[in-house]
């Protein structure tokens, strides 16, 4: 069912979908969905209820050595590296056109593994997975070379080649657009794929790729397989056959990620990782009721489950009582937990158990540090079976509190009140992380100083959370080295080869 029917759907309608869903939980290899060669399984539960939602076959290091071979096999047989420009488009454009009509399905899968409300995957995910395919490939013939300038005997060139097999390394919180942020713009560059998604949501990467092979995508290009990171991704990004690792995760998996490149093969490590956000609200915030509403969105969206979630919320002393009575006005009725299989749901369930008890665990320490909890903290009532946490917010919060330092990815506000510019400056970027920043004034000057001396890969100047497939999106500091979205990403799927021709001319 396609996106425009989907978005018509009711919660009987998806809770019946559901019921019948029997989703593909074996690997993908070599066009073929495989069980593991040890046989090992693990569980993806529904975190709304906690039910098993699915056994799926959890790959060990050779169903990983098989997958990565595949993947080299077909690399180098030039059926997808060496196809013509615009038959590789012709493909990449039929699959989005299939995730198109997929879309229901697709939606399911990642709120059924996740949480994540079913609006949410209908009208956030699914749309971004599908322009990132979109505009990937209308990428892919836009990719020179180059003729330098040199000595009239000497011809050079510059071509631009893919690299071979990217293992890309996936999270949970989007599964299916962290997943496709990587995938395009390594296959729109001409490389074969091994896909990792992350063990709490392994079920939509498969239906991914097989609505690629189904678009004509050659069997080998598009591989995946699932289980543990510690088994399944170490074997991976370990792999000496691997020749990038493109992974999106957390800060300390990141790290991981360096070493098994640097103890295996000097892969290339693209990395985007967490992030403890800052929005700045300074006292001539234009629109204040805008403000606060992007505040609340910007950390309780996707249950706070985001890499860029505005979790530090730096406010000007003067506005400081103003906004806070505003934002506690405006979350009241925004955010309320449900089931997510609800089109009238606007936050679901975290990821999982341990995901409520670390968020809740970091409610404690906010309130052992002395930070004042205004409202949540605690579990909805009526929803004990899924790993829900209430929208929480907490005042009176100092930069140096556990909950103002750690990345606790989950439904929690800090407000942190500031003086001056200055000091906005410096809580801004005491922080290892440098992802993204909000800033809200009037005053042109100010935005100015503030984008430029922000740490921070992506600023938004009076709007939160906004862009397109134009923008670089990555971090600075410890949220990371790369940047998705944008052509450069594409490009990042690629190496240049110096080719240098003399020239001789006949003699005589
Ligand atoms: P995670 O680091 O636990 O896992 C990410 C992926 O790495 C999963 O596929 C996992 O199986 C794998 N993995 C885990 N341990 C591994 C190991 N030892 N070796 C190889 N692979 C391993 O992160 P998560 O909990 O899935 O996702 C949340 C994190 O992702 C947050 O920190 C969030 O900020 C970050 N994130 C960043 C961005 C971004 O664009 N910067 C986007 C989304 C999420």
């Amino acid at each position: 069912m396609n996106l425009g029917a989907a978005r018509s759907l009711s919660r009987e309608d998806w809770r019946a979908l559901a019921a019948r869903l029997r989703p593909e939980t074996r690997m993908l290899i070599d066009g073929h969905f495989l069980d593991s060669m040890t046989g090992g399984v693990f569980e993806t539960i529904n975190p709304a209820d906690g039910s098993v939602l699915a056994t799926v076959s959890s790959a060990a290091g050779v169903d990983v050595d098989r997958a990565v071979a595949s993947a080299r096999r077909a690399f180098r047989s030039g059926c997808w590296s060496r196809l013509p420009p615009r038959r590789r488009m012709e493909i990449l454009y039929r699959w989005r056109e299939l995730i198109e009509a997929h879309a229901a399905e697709l939606a399911l899968l990642d709120t059924l593994d996740m949480g994540k409300p079913i609006a949410d995957a209908l009208n956030v995910d699914l749309p971004a997975v599908i322009d990132t395919i979109g505009f990937m490939a209308e990428c892919v013939d836009k990719v020179d070379g180059a003729v330098t300038s040199t000595a009239p005997d000497v011809m050079h060139f510059v071509l631009r080649e893919p690299l071979g097999v990217v293992a890309a390394i996936s999270p949970w919180n989007y599964p299916l657009l962290m997943a496709t942020w990587k995938v395009a713009p390594a296959l729109a560059a001409g490389n074969t794929v091994v896909l990792k998604p992350a063990e709490q949501s392994p079920l939509s990467a498969l239906q991914l790729a097989r609505l690629f092979l189904e678009a004509g995508g050659p069997p080998g290009v598009f591989n995946v397989v699932n289980g543990p990171g510690e088994i399944a991704g170490k074997a991976l990004a370990l792999h000496p056959e691997v020749a990038k690792v493109s992974f999106t995760g957390s800060t300390a998996v990141g790290k991981l990620m360096l070493q098994y490149a640097g103890l295996s093969n000097m892969k290339r490590v693209a990395l985007e990782c967490g992030g403890k956000s800052p929005q700045i609200f300074l006292a001539d915030t234009p629109d204040l009721d805008r403000a606060v509403a992007a505040a609340c969105n910007g950390i309780f969206a996707n249950m706070g489950e985001v890499c860029n979630a505005g979790s530090r919320l730096l406010v000007e002393r003067r506005i400081h009582e103003e906004f806070v009575e505003r934002f506690i006005a405006v979350s009241a009725n925004a955010y309320r937990a449900g089931d997510p299989l609800d089109p009238a749901t606007s936050m679901g369930p975290l990821v999982d158990r341990g995901a409520q008890r670390r968020v809740l665990g970091y409610i404690d320490t906010g309130r052992r540090e002395g930070a004042r909890l205004r409202f949540g903290g605690d579990v909805p009532s009526g929803l004990g079976c899924g790993a829900y946490v209430n929208p929480t917010l907490f005042t009176g919060v100092d930069n140096g509190m556990t909950i103002a330092r750690e990345e606790i990815f989950g439904p929690v506000a800090c407000v942190i009140p500031f003086e001056d510019l200055d000091a906005a400056i410096d809580i801004a970027n005491d922080t290892i992380y440098g992802l993204a920043a909000g800033i809200w004034t009037r005053d042109l000057a100010t935005a100015h100083r503030l984008i430029r001396e922000i740490e921070a890969g992506v600023l938004w100047v009076n709007c939160f959370d906004e862009g397109d497939m134009t923008q670089p999106f990555g971090g600075y500091k410890q949220s990371g080295n790369a940047r998705d979205k944008c052509f450069d990403s594409l490009l990042s799927y690629t190496q240049t080869k110096s080719a240098w021709l003399r020239i001789t001319q006949p003699s005589g």
